[in-house]
């Protein structure tokens, strides 16, 4: 598909989003995966986009970016998936679930591996019930698959 292939290329090219490049290099791989909602706490980790402080800051400068453990660390999506202590319990449960270390480089590639790994990334740190993953992927049609294209598209104009 011609239109796949270019839309690649622009976002190897892209300077924008490149947290979610990092995550997402592939675009057909994600694309036409045959399973995973994306929830909240998953658009916030693939965007960096939502609560984390690193971003309210932007709309509250009184409000410290910093981890409230981890003096020397920003509190953003990458902090909070992959370092901070404070989520090292559920960290371990999740590594021991994936049977894999996750980082930044291959957290789409465990994510898409089966639908049980989708859930238990989809659920870190928080450790919600699939259930209410469920109904919250339904209330939060932010980034579904067909509006994946009209975000990334945005994020590259
Ligand atoms: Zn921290």
């Amino acid at each position: 598909m011609a239109t796949l292939s270019k839309w690649q290329e622009a976002w190897d090219r892209s300077m924008k989003a490149r947290w979610t490049h990092r995550l997402i290099p592939n675009i057909r791989v994600w694309i036409e995966r045959r399973h995973g909602e994306l929830n909240y706490h998953l658009t916030q980790l693939l965007t960096r986009h939502g609560f984390f402080k690193h971003h309210s800051r932007r709309y509250d400068y009184n409000q410290s970016a910093q981890c409230p453990v981890c003096p020397s660390s920003i509190e953003n999506a990458e902090h909070v998936f992959y370092h901070c202590p404070r989520f090292s319990e559920e960290r371990e449960r999740l590594h021991f679930l994936l049977h894999e270390v996750m980082t930044p480089e291959n957290t789409t590639r465990l994510m898409l591996a089966s639908e049980p790994n989708w859930l238990a990334i989809a659920s870190f740190p928080y450790c919600k019930h699939p259930k209410q993953l469920l109904k919250e992927s339904m209330q939060i049609s932010i980034w579904n698959r067909s509006r994946f294209c009209n975000e990334t598209l945005m994020i590259l104009t």
